[in-house]
């Protein structure tokens, strides 16, 4: 379906989006939200709308809309697809433009393939995905949904002071229209977003098929998202007593730095046994004196995986034996449950792409924050061999790549004469 003329669009908008915001030093990306290289990302993205003769709308929250269709002529009953184009600092070249990329390049395979939609179709480019300049994940969709208040999004500040207000009037938008935006909201009747798979879920061998090649069959090139694993992060303070480095027997020490290893290897053990991933990434201690044995240790604990007991399992027994051995006290700081997709629209994808496995996912997206509002969405994910994101060494090959942009042409094609019910009567939304 997708056909020669949407792979080359394909390669032709890769090509020209690869220089923007990389860093030579290290090859990734620096590309943030509301700053020139956004500026430049986004000007790029309303290019592209503007030869295809879509209509962009910048919402409430600043993510770019561009649509194929009178989007009020048939209110809530438009397919969305799309992703972001900001990163991590340092990040891949995929883990967001691949979505944008591809949703254009499906309209084009749409319209090559002579498809008339009977529905509305929009390409969005949501803004601020990555949080990497204010700090919080999917500043973009969690705005417009009202997920996160206008008041606090404009205090949000960088590492340089600024707040979001001033990057904003900075970029010349004016903050006192920041907030949610029920309007457009109101038009969505489902979104799919197309994205790098971030392990290597699709470049290993199914289970039970042992051994096998890096990249596997065509048929592993995209699989079907069908949920965000449940997440929390907990803080774990161990206790010590400071004391010299050099007259302390070894006897005499209450050193809280070799509790906190105790909990770092505990977390590994107990999330290998209940088939999750625990990690520790953020590390303090007190006094922090080479020479000084600690007071006081603690470590940040994130823990996910796909069934939220075993999450849950693992962090309480990870709790105890610190709290047993070492007196350490644990605090969790958030706990995000599991975020399904919508049912019938993982169905009906599933349906369109009957070779693809299902996968849940580790990471966030805006499509999680825009299925939490009740607006039915799902997710595509296209192989990664490396399994490595939010880095220079993130991938997809040209051919999956393709293969993705086929997948989802093949999947809004299907939408577009929707007439399931559950996408053709979405719950709620924009309430
Ligand atoms: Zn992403």
């Amino acid at each position: 379906m997708a056909g020669w003329a949407a792979t080359s669009a394909f390669d032709r908008m890769w090509a020209a989006l690869e220089p923007i915001g990389r860093e030579p030093s290290t090859g990734g990306y620096r590309r943030f939200a509301w700053t020139r290289t956004d500026h430049d990302l986004r000007e790029w993205f309303a290019g592209e709308c503007a030869a295809r003769g879509l209509d962009l709308v910048v919402d409430r929250a600043g993510n770019q809309w561009a649509w194929w269709g009178d989007p009020d002529a048939t209110p809530g009953r438009a397919v969305v697809i799309g992703s972001h184009l900001d990163s991590v600092p340092d990040g891949g070249a995929f883990d967001g433009p691949l979505g944008v990329v591809s949703a254009l390049a499906t309209v084009d395979a749409l319209r090559a393939a002579g498809v008339v939609p009977r529905r509305p179709l929009a390409v969005v480019n949501f803004v601020d995905e990555e949080g990497a300049r204010f700090g919080v994940a999917c500043a973009g969709s969690r705005i417009v949904t009202g997920a996160l208040a206008a008041e606090r999004a404009l205090g949000l500040t960088d590492t340089d002071g600024v707040t979001m207000a001033e990057a904003w009037r900075a970029a010349g938008r004016d903050p006192e229209l920041l907030g949610p935006d029920p309007e457009t909201l109101r038009r969505v009747g489902c979104f799919v977003e197309l994205h790098v798979e971030q392990g290597r879920a699709l470049a290993l061998p199914p289970d039970g098929e042992g051994g096998g090649a890096e990249a596997g069959p065509v048929e592993r090139a995209v699989a079907v998202g069908t949920d965000i694993w449940p997440h929390g992060r907990w803080r774990i303070d161990v206790p010590g007593e400071a004391n010299h480095a050099g007259t302390t027997r070894l006897d005499d020490r209450r050193d809280a730095v070799l509790g906190l290893a105790a909990v770092v290897q505990s977390a590994r053990a107990h999330a290998r046994r209940h088939g999750c991933v625990a990690t520790v990434g953020k590390l303090a201690v007190e006094p922090g004196g080479v020479n000084a044995i600690a007071s006081r240790a603690t470590a940040w604990l994130d823990a996910r995986g796909a069934d939220e007991g075993a999450v849950r399992a693992t962090v309480e027994q990870v709790r105890d034996e610190a709290a047993a051995s070492w007196g350490a006290t644990t605090r969790e700081e958030s706990w995000t449950p599991t975020t399904a997709f919508d049912p019938a629209l993982v169905e009906r994808l599933g349906r369109a792409l009957p070779h693809a496995p299902r996968l849940g996912t580790g990471a966030g997206h805006d499509a999680g924050i825009l299925a939490s509002h009740g607006i039915p969405s799902a997710m595509l994910f296209v192989r990664n061999p490396t399994g490595v994101s939010h880095s220079p060494a993130e991938w997809a090959g040209p051919d999956d790549c393709h293969h993705g942009v086929m997948a989802l042409t093949t999947v809004v094609t299907d939408l577009l004469d929707a007439t399931t019910p559950g996408v053709d009567a979405p719950p709620g939304v924009g309430s």
